[in-house]
Parts: structure tokens; sequence; C-alpha cells
């Protein structure tokens, strides 16, 4: 029997890093104690350990987290990641930001977030469909469509949500699309949810460099990641006349000084992932995309790219978190202090959980909405809540990412108050 657990694996903490940003925003609105112990504590932390039989009939040990940090506001809703790196301390993090991502864009969720440690490109299909069919057994006591309901994220996708969903009805007895979200739109997911997250980047790229008085035609962009969140950002923002002049992916960058063609560029990817494969481009290092000069830098990877060690040098003038937690809070500090603007994750990325949310409702109404409809409304939310978020940001004199929680901290505090504690 071999192990795929936690032993391996990088373990400095993510949430602190998640915890230092929520310390700031307490401070400043004077949270008292309790309030305060209630948001920087995960409300569930659940660790599992389960057995896969892998293809050749030996068995793999595999580990796997969901945490729920606060249902104040609705059930949890968050995405499940399948990485090497996936850990408890990396989970609860995320989780925590899912919750501020849902109070900001004023959707009835808590925040969640899960994952199982392993590399999903070691494993084949049917290796992959059991260990996510038993993973959704182990969920089954603490999800459902009222309680917790995942998503896809880093490595996971609309098949592995196809399989929970299957795996949990097949349990309950009856058809239940409403467990997850992300699934295809042939058995009850909703038009656009796929590209969601990628297009709210782009909404919310397009408005900054409005306010910015940039001009969209021709902004020269650099995107770390290509995968759902970095192609379809790369993919509007270039529809609409940007530049993206690099990207990467985990085999290394690419760069074309008169903008790379997206769309065939993922096509190519498909059957090749490594980029610079890609005729007509320069290779480039992964850490020379994050220094390259241009008007927009979108980091949409993972988390803690860009740290203190190389935010002096990046050298664009406005960041766009698509990923979560893609700074840590030193280098934060320092591209406030060179005056970079800085578009927080929990606004940046929130297209995702928005048409997520467009997703269970329309399964709780059994009424499908076309494609205009959920892009109506996905634009709406997302420059609603980034308007809110400015505001706040005004009025407390802070950066966004700290307006952003103060927002969501307030109307979770809010919701708490008049909820009261049970018993
Ligand atoms: P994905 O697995 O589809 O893509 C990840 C991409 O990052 C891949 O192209 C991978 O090769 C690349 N990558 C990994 N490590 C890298 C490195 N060190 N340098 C360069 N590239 C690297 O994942 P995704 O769903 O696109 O998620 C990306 C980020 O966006 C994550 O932080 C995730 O939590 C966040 N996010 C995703 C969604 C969603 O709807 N999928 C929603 C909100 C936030």
């Amino acid at each position: 029997m071999s192990t795929n657990g936690p032993e391996n694996l990088q373990t400095s903490s993510v949430f602190s890093m998640a915890t230092k940003q929520l310390d700031i925003v307490a401070n400043l609105l004077g949270l008292n104690d309790g309030l305060r112990q209630i948001l920087s504590t995960c409300e569930k932390e659940f660790t599992m350990n389960f057995p896969v039989t892998m293809d050749d009939g030996k068995i793999n040990l595999f580990s796997a987290y969901r945490v729920h940090h606060n249902t104040t506001l609705g059930p949890a809703k968050g995405g499940l990641r399948f990485h090497p790196e996936v850990h408890l301390d990396e989970t609860k993090a995320l989780a925590m930001w899912m919750t501020w991502k849902c109070a900001i864009a004023n959707i009835p969720y808590g925040g969640g977030k899960g994952g199982v440690t392993c590399n999903p490109r070691e494993l084949s299909s049917t290796e992959l469909e059991r260990l996510t069919r038993r993973l959704a057994t182990e969920l089954a006591a603490i999800s459902g469509n009222n309680k917790d309901i995942p998503a896809p994220d880093v490595n996971t996708n609309e098949q592995i949500m196809s399989w929970i969903m299957d795996t949990v009805s097949s349990q309950l007895g009856h058809y239940s699309p409403g467990v997850v979200t992300g699934k295809p739109v042939a058995i009850g997911g909703t038009l656009g949810r796929r590209e969601a997250t990628g297009k709210g980047v782009s909404i919310i790229t397009k408005e900054t460099l409005r306010n910015h008085r940039i001009p969209l035609q021709g902004c020269r962009i650099a995107i770390q990641g290509f995968g759902s969140v970095g192609y379809w950002s790369a993919k509007f923002l270039n529809d609409m006349g940007c530049k993206i002049i690099a990207i990467s992916n985990i085999h290394g960058a690419i760069f074309n000084n008169n903008g790379l063609d997206i769309t065939n560029l993922g096509i190519h990817q498909l059957s090749n992932p490594n980029l610079g494969t890609f005729p007509g481009v320069d290779t480039i290092s992964n850490k020379e995309l994050l220094s390259l000069p241009c008007d927009v830098l979108i980091p949409a990877a993972l988390e803690r790219q860009i740290t203190a060690q190389n935010a002096y040098q990046v050298n664009a003038s406005i960041v766009v978190e698509a990923a979560n937690g893609p700074l840590t809070p030193e280098s934060d500090v320092i591209l406030q202090e060179r005056g970079v603007r800085v578009i927080p994750d929990i606004v940046a990325n929130s297209g995702g959980v928005i048409v997520s949310y467009f997703e269970w409702v329309q399964e709780l109404e059994h009424l499908f909405w076309d494609l205009e409809e959920v892009n109506s409304r996905l634009n709406t939310l997302i420059i609603n809540s980034l308007s809110d978020v400015s505001d706040a940001a005004r009025r407390h004199k802070a950066t966004l990412r700290t307006g952003a929680l103060t927002l969501a901290v307030e109307r979770i505090g809010r919701g708490l108050a008049l909820r009261g504690i049970c018993p």
C-alpha cells in the first residue's frame, strides 16, 4: 500500500495569510472579540483518508479535506481541488476567502472549500473516477444542496462534477443535480458556467481600465496560468481588443510582443501542453512573465506567486487576481507602496461562484435561462460588487482588498447579530 498523505507536503501557512488580511480589517472596524474569533475560525474542518483501488490492483490511500468557514448567510459553497499540494491549512484559507467572496457578491452562501492530495496527471481516467466517487461518498455526510455545494477548481472539471452528482443521486435514490455546480449543461448545468470566472475577470479588468483611463484596445496583458480561468480570461480580453503578450502554464511561459493567438493556442494546448512549441512565440521563464512590462498582470494559477522576493520586479500598472491568494500580504504592501493597483481575488474571480449560484437557482426553479440572461445577470452582480467595494475602500481610506473585506465582514456581522447564537 502506498500513501499520498500529507506528510510530503509543504505546510507553511496560507491560512495565516488569510487571517492576517482579516486582522487588518478587524482592527480597522474595531470588531469585538467574539466576532473576531468567530470569523477567524472555521466552523467545520473534515479530514478524510480513504483507499482507492488502482488499475494494477494495488491500493493507494488518499487524503482529502472539506472545510466550512462560515455559513451565516447560506450553505457552504466552494470548489474542490485535486493537486499534490492540497492540505488542510490551504483548504481553510480558501474556504475563508469563499465566505468573503459570496458576501461581497451578495449571494446567499457561506464559504467552503475542499480538495484531495493527489496528482491527477498520474491517474488514469478510471482511477480518477473511482477516487472521485469515493470522495463523493465520504462527503455525503456533510454536503447536500442546502448544506454544502462543491464546484470545480484546480484540476477538477465538469466530468468530475458529473461523477459526484451521479454518486450522490444513486445514494439518495433520486436525481439530485443541486448537490454540485459546474456540471455539464446536458445534466442540469447552466449555460455560461464553464467560462464564467474568466468572463468575470474580463469584465472587472475592462471596468478597472476604464476607471484608470487606460484604453482597452491594444492594452498589454500578461497571464500566469492557462487553465480554465487563464484561458477564458485571455479569450474574452483578446476578443475585447486587448493584446495578450504572454501566457504560462506549469510547463513554461511564452511571449509575443504583437499579441498571442489565444483561440489557436487553446487548441494547441489540448494536444501539446508545452506552449513553447506553438509557432511564432518566444519562450520565457515563468519568473520573467511576472516581471514583463505591461498594463495588466493576471495571475491565474495558484496562491503565493508574487512574494516579497519578486514584488519589486512586477512591471504592470494593474494586477488582477484571477487566482485565489496569488499575492502574499508582504507583496501586497510592496505593490501598494509602488502604486500598482491590485484588484483582489474575492472580487476579481467571483464570476465563477456567481454563475454557480445561477445554476443552483435554475435547478431549484426547474427553469433554465439562455446565455444572454446568464451573462447579463453576471455583468450586473459583478459590476455592482466592484462598485460596492470601491465605495467601501473610499469610506475607509483603504485599499480595494481591505475595502472588500470590510464589506464582507460588515454583511456577515449584521447576519450574525440578527440570527443570534443558538442556544
Ligand atoms: P486549472 O487547473 O484549470 O488551471 C491552472 C493553470 O495554472 C494550469 O494552466 C497550470 O498549468 C497552471 N499552473 C500551475 N502552476 C503554475 C505555475 N507555477 N506557473 C505557471 N502556471 C502554473 O485551474 P483553474 O480552475 O483555472 O484555477 C486557477 C486559479 O483560479 C486557482 O487559484 C483557483 O482557485 C482560482 N479560481 C478558479 C475558479 C474556477 O471557476 N475554476 C473560480 C475562482 C477562482
